[in-house]
Formats: structure tokens, sequence, C-alpha cells
């Protein structure tokens, strides 16, 4: 961040728009592309009437309508970190196509390569790399995710929320489509492509009964040292629901663990991203503490699905509602 950029807590106002849905295709191929629809509507918080701007880094835009009306340069604004369109109604349709380059994204926001994968990893402004987005806390989306790549390099294809399709499509590629039904900030989003050994699961919630299945992705050959992480997450989810009454509330919990994991871990809704470390465990090599902090991370994000994901924060100020003084 640059000096002239500095953002004070007394200067918080709304945005004057709302992203109610967001429906993204991502398109991951030697040039990846990510196709965005969304839904935007005036939000009555604000008083702010006038143009509206979208937060976006290292976007190539190749294509903005509204309401299906392809807009001209003269209609818009674009800079290094803002997309601004200068006349749009009240209630209305954004349709852009970005291309991106994860290969050559060394930031670690937004998405990028780590190892063999891809992942993302969006707190705090990561998003707004992936595509042009109303990216801050207080934006709540609906999100409704396609992904298609090669099958053989990535058999696995990730995002939040509950998996509502998938198949086969030409040239040895698929695709997964991703569902989360709860509104949430894009600080939470998150997309994982990769080749997996899985380690999973069940856990039943105590008051609705729901069968949800729970996943450890990790690196090829290390499923053996995961077992410890999918029972912590088991421990997890029954605590929260003992001490507060709160069962989970989506069909499926990922875990993804990766060497090459470069943040500590990240509590993204139903697809935490985790460092190795803070999952596998060896009984021959781990210690007493190495058990510890693997129980104490798993449920530090897990817990974090209701405060933090659900419950969610205004703005960055109020990064400690959510998080501990140890947090990761
Ligand atoms: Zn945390």
């Amino acid at each position: 961040m640059s000096s002239n950029e500095w953002i004070y807590r007394q200067d918080y106002t709304p945005h004057p728009f709302t992203i109610v849905t967001a429906d993204l295709l991502f398109d991951i191929s030697e040039q990846t592309t990510v196709s965005a629809v969304l839904h935007l509507k005036r939000n009555p918080l604000s008083e702010l009437n006038g143009s509206l701007r979208l937060d976006g880094e290292n976007l190539e835009l190749l294509s903005l309508l509204i309401d299906e009306k392809l807009l001209e340069s003269k209609d818009y604004i674009k800079t290094d970190t803002h997309l601004e369109i200068i006349s749009v109604p009240d209630d209305f349709i954004l349709t852009t196509k970005v291309r991106i380059s994860p290969e050559d994204n060394k930031a670690l926001e937004g998405l990028y390569r780590s190892g063999q994968m891809l992942c993302t990893q969006n707190e705090p402004e990561g998003f707004r790399k992936i595509t042009y987005f109303i990216d801050r806390p207080d934006n709540l989306s609906k999100f409704f995710v396609r992904i298609e790549a090669d099958k053989t390099q990535y058999p696995v294809l990730l995002s939040n929320g509950n998996k509502k399709a998938f198949g086969d499509l030409e040239d040895n590629r698929h695709y997964v489509v991703w569902e989360d039904p709860f509104p949430k900030p894009s600080y939470l989003f998150a997309l994982v492509a990769g080749d997996f050994d899985i380690v999973e699961g069940y856990h039943t919630t105590a008051k609705e009964k729901r069968k949800v299945l729970l996943q450890i992705l990790v690196d090829r050959g290390y499923a053996d040292q995961a077992h410890f992480a999918l029972e912590s997450l088991r421990r997890s989810m029954i605590w929260d629901e003992q001490r507060f009454g709160l069962d989970y509330d989506l069909d499926i919990y990922m875990i993804v663990a990766a060497q090459a994991f470069n943040m500590g871990a990240m509590e993204n809704k139903g697809l935490n991203l985790f460092n190795a470390k803070y999952v596998l465990a060896d009984k021959a090599s781990a210690t007493d503490h190495d058990y510890i902090h693997i129980e104490a991370v798993i449920g530090h994000e897990y817990f974090h699905n209701w405060t933090g994901n659900r419950v969610t924060c205004r703005d960055w100020f109020q990064l400690t509602l959510k998080e501990v003084p140890d947090g990761v």
C-alpha cells in the first residue's frame, strides 16, 4: 500500500451497490479466463448515487456488458486497481470476462500455482485479482461456480459449498459445478484444481441429522498421515454442537493440505486450505506438541464456519472480532 492510500476506520461508508449473486465460470487452460455474471442492486444502506466502482487488479478485460448490452470504452474508466462504469441502472446484470495468469501470479493472492495445484488465497483483498468485484467483507453474495480444466492434470476441481454437477467435456477436459447457498464475502471464496489422495469420513450433525462428508485432501502418498486431522475435524464439529448448539451447514467439508501452500491455514467456506505441516502427522516422528498444534489449527479454522463466515466483519478493522491472538 502506498502512503496516499491509507484507510481510516472513521471513513467507512457502505458501498453504493451490493452484488446479490455471482455466477462464475473458470476456464482453466494455458489462457485461463474468468467469466462473471453479477446481479447488482443499489445498496439501501448507501446514500450515494452515481457510478459503479469495482475492484480489480492484474485483469485483462475481454468483454463488459450491462443487461446484455456490450459497453464501449467511453462507457467506463479502467485503472490498475479499479473499473468504474459511469452510468448504471439501479438493478442490473453485469457480465464480465477477464483473462488472468495463475502461472505468473507471484503475489500469492488471487488464483496462483502452488506446486502441482492451482489454489486461491483471497483474505483480505486477493479476490480482486480473479475478477472485477466489490472486494470488501461487507458485500455478501451467493456464489455459483463452474470450473473447467484438463482431466489428467486437474482431476479434482473444488470450490465452496455443495457439489451440484460434474461431467466430461471434449479434449480430455471436465467440469464441476459448486453452489454455496450462504451469502459470503469474496475473501472466503476458494478454488482448488489439482490431484490428491483423499482421506474421508462422515459426521452426522446433532440437531439436523445432516450427514456431512469430511475430506482431507493431501499430496499423493501422504494419506497415511491425514487420519489425525480427520479425527480433529470431527471432534471440532462435535464441540461446536455441544458448546454452542451450532450444526455444520453444508453437505461437505474439505481441507486441502499441500506442502506447497505458502499460507498457514485459511477458513474459506467449506473448503479450508492448509499448509501440510498443520495437517500431517506421522506416528514415527510427530511429537505430542505437533498433535496438539494440528488439532488447535483445525479447530480454529472450523470454528470460523460460524464466527467469521456466517457472521462476518464489516471492514478489516474488525478482524479481531473473528480471530484470537494466536489465530491463523
Ligand atoms: Zn482465523
